[in-house]
């Protein structure tokens, strides 16, 4: 066993604040209140406070380099100076405008501006930001990097060695982090057709040599290089590349520890423990069954990081469980071993402190980020001085974790016993599609290629403020609910003088499409303050599901029917599915998902019947995060899309053939997991296509979806009215991959954060663009008839 004392670090902080102060401030800047040196003064003062919770906590380091204004990889892209050319920057602008025009876009107001009337230029017509997209399988989103063959890096922007120094003079010892040059490429675009990122690495590389060269003359103790694609499923050369490109850094770097989490190593384990490096660290959480095999891997002068408290959820620690893991490891690894939480706590809400009105029993089973640096101070000092030490830390943790496990609030034997009853029956429909097409048919009467929404109508501030002096206390339930069915009224009205076919209730009583749902449930609790980063200066605070889910009560019911007695049309019941509602809260840690994602399918199932029973002929259940879900490694997919899809087939299953059931997807890139899809077996599916020009409907084309489809034909993350003949295009070209019949027409998706303006107009051309593919189709089958 290592004589040495066990160390203690994190990989990273999150940034927003204990209150969200960085949000607020960025969104001061953006708005012009406060100027640049102010932002940056705020920026400075939360990176001093983190660093003092650090030191605080006992860790042997403060973390630099975690900091961001909007994104870490953003950071990179300008300390590595790769700001994509389009942007056409001249030079003049500051570092920080330039950074904030990537994040969030160049828009230039027509009617002020003086550029020269050049169609083309971007100062007449604005910039798009960087794309965004998911930071591996978190909800954080980081800005995409660009990468052509005119690319070229160079070190450009000080801002890193600055916070440097700003941490060494605080007098803290320091490991700096950076995104490794792998990932960083991994994670990029390429902008060329033809062009492979990969290419650049070798002109990549001496630049990291330089930084990591200027962190050692800085008196940096250790870098952290983060390379999370270690734990994904990589290619030859990108698995190769790795050794040479770590000789190639590590010769004039401070000692390196390189990070992996999130996923296991599997295939490139052994790979990452020979890496000429000084330490590796690896995520316990997520992969605790290859702890053992890298501590007989790494060699024994080489840092073993251990990622023993979950830096992705909310829980508390069992540390006796971890103190379990350790152990055997402290044994087997003659090298020095620190302890870390899994990987960087920007996933976690910053601290319990504020979470006051909370229950204090399900209170003393969480642990937020700061609170999870205590658990490591305990952690450390039971390792390094016995347990003597902290003997009321451990108690405190045995007595919560004890409660937990069998607290009756947790588990429910009702929950148990359906789940165990459920059968080969439950999770499908009475009869196959073929047959609940000609019966729903017979019993809706819609025309041909019906048009409908996706749920939502604008939440105008009337709604929203309605809705907040409800919650606090200020709006009683009648007068609430008055204005609630005033909204409904007004949605039914305008639908119906639009002309669509198959209406919604317009959702303006939801605030979040988990959030309304999680409240109902029995099983979820809500945080104060629990607020985790997802892009930008953008947070969310997800729902804890901390115990067995049932539904107590209706939930929809009564604005459904509310909304049905005012139309003879059909009214589509709008809910949210079990798997989305799984995957934007935090989850239990002491059962499998699939089991969670079970309970809350029937749930939803006793919402569906119950909707049924009310006379609702159509019923939408929400699955826009099912892709999202997908693991991080391939192999993993098939189990989980059947437990998945299965989930969602529990939910729409208990209803009679004549009623419809309808699911809505966004965020397209559907094409690898249509059989799945398909396996969900919803009579329409409703799904984002428009922003891919359709691409998405070629593949329902070619795999022969066999149920119905509404193919989004106009984005709606913008105020553009779209004319008929543009969704006239796409229809007929999605009428020429997908049969008639089998058609419906639909925006993208939910209307809530347009105005009313657009949506009204939009729609209109949307209904229009209906009767006319309609007109066509007769007049052509009517010709074909008369030919005969
Ligand atoms: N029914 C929801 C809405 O219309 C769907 C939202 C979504 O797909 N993200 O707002
Ligand atoms: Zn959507």
């Amino acid at each position: 066993m290592s004589a040495r004392p066990t160390l203690s670090h994190t990989l990273g902080f999150p940034r927003m604040g204990a209150h969200r102060e960085l949000k607020f401030a960025l969104e001061q800047h953006w708005k012009g209140d406060i100027d640049a040196a102010a932002l940056e003064v705020a920026g400075a003062d939360l990176r001093a406070r983190h660093w003092a919770v650090q030191r605080e906590a006992g860790l042997d380091f403060v973390t630099v380099g975690d900091f961001a204004f909007y994104d870490h990889v953003a950071n990179h892209i300008q300390l590595l100076g790769c700001e994509p050319a389009r942007f056409g920057f001249h030079g003049d602008e500051s570092a920080l405008s330039r950074y904030f025009s990537m994040a969030r876009g160049v828009q230039v107001d027509a009617a002020h501006s003086h550029a020269p009337a050049c169609k083309h230029s971007r100062s007449s017509e604005g910039e798009p930001a960087l794309e965004m997209t998911k930071w591996f399988d978190t909800n954080y989103h980081y800005l995409v990097p660009e990468f052509s063959s005119a690319t070229r890096f160079k070190l450009a922007e000080n801002r890193l060695f600055g916070e440097m120094d700003e941490a060494l003079q605080a007098g803290h010892p320091v490991k700096a982090v950076l995104l490794g040059p792998l990932s960083f490429l991994w994670l990029g675009k390429e902008k060329e057709a033809g062009f492979d990122r990969f290419s650049l690495l070798e002109q990549l590389l001496p630049v990291y040599e330089q930084i990591l060269g200027r962190l050692k003359a800085q008196g940096v103790q250790w870098v952290q290089i983060d390379e999370p694609i270690l734990g994904l499923d990589l290619s030859g050369p990108w698995r190769h590349a790795f050794e040479k490109a770590y000789w190639q850094l590590s010769r004039r770097a401070p000692p390196i520890l390189l990070a992996t989490y999130f996923s296991p190593l599997q295939e490139n384990l052994r790979m990452a423990c020979q890496l000429p490096v000084a330490g590796l660290h690896v995520d316990a959480v997520r992969a605790p069954e290859e702890l053992l095999g890298v501590a007989d891997w790494l060699p024994s002068y080489k840092v073993l990081s251990v990622g023993i408290v979950d830096g992705r959820n909310i829980w508390r620690t069992d540390l006796d469980a971890a103190l379990g893991r350790l152990r055997p490891i402290a044994e087997k690894h003659q090298g020095a071993l620190w302890i870390a939480p899994s990987c960087s706590l920007l996933h976690a809400p910053y601290s319990l402190q504020a979470e006051t009105a909370q229950n204090p029993e399900i209170k003393s089973w969480l642990a937020f980020a700061v609170e999870k640096l205590g658990e490591l101070k305990t952690l450390k000092a039971v390792l390094n001085d016995g347990e003597a030490s902290v003997q009321a830390e451990l108690e405190g943790a045995r007595v919560a974790c004890a409660a937990r496990r069998t607290s009756p609030r947790v588990h429910r034997a009702d929950v148990a016993l359906r789940l165990a009853r459920t059968t080969a029956d439950d999770d499908h429909r009475l009869s196959g599609f073929a047959r609940r097409q000609a019966v729903q048919a017979a019993c809706l009467g819609l025309p041909l290629m019906p048009t409908t929404t996706i749920g939502s109508f604008p939440q105008t501030a009337e709604i929203r403020a309605a809705r907040a002096a409800f919650k606090r206390g200020q709006l009683d339930e009648a007068a609430y609910r008055g204005k609630m069915q005033a909204e409904i009224a007004l949605a039914v009205r305008k639908q119906t003088a639009i002309g669509l076919d198959v209406l919604v209730h317009g959702e303006a009583e939801r605030n979040d499409m988990v959030e309304y749902f999680g409240e109902q449930l029995d099983g979820f609790a809500f945080t104060a303050n629990g607020w985790v980063q997802s892009y930008g200066s953008r947070c969310v605070k997800p729902p804890v599901i901390y115990g067995d889910v049932s539904r107590p009560a209706p939930m929809t019911v009564e604005w459904t029917t509310y909304a049905q007695s005012l139309t003879e049309l059909p009214m589509k019941g709008m809910l949210t599915g079990p798997i989305t509602i799984l995957q934007w809260s935090f989850v239990r840690d002491d059962q499998p998902r699939s089991i969670t994602t079970q309970q809350i399918a029937w749930a939803i199932r006793d919402e569906v019947v119950d909707l049924e029973r009310a006379g609702i002929g159509i019923i939408q259940i929400d699955e826009p995060a099912i892709r999202e879900g997908l693991p991080l490694r391939r192999a993993d997919w098939k189990a989980y899309l059947a437990w998945a899809t299965r989930a969602f087939r529990i939910s729409a299953s208990g209803v009679a053939d004549r009623t419809q059931i309808h699911t809505h997807m966004c965020y397209s890139e559907f094409n690898d997991i249509l059989p799945e899809i398909a396996a969900m077996d919803a009579d329409v599916i409703t799904i984002e296509t428009s922003r891919s020009g359709m691409e998405l409907l070629r593949g329902f084309g070619d795999f022969k979806y066999p149920n119905e489809i509404g193919p989004g034909v106009y984005d709606i993350h913008s105020p553009r009215v779209p004319a008929v003949s543009e969704m006239v295009t796409l229809l007929k070209k999605a009428a020429s991959v997908i049969p008639a019949r089998n058609l419906w027409i639909n925006p993208d998706c939910g209307l809530k954060t347009r105005g009313w303006p657009e949506t009204e107009a939009a729609l209109v051309n949307m209904v229009e663009a209906a009767r006319r593919v309609r007109q066509e189709i007769a007049t052509a089958s009517s010709e074909r008839l008369a030919t005969v």
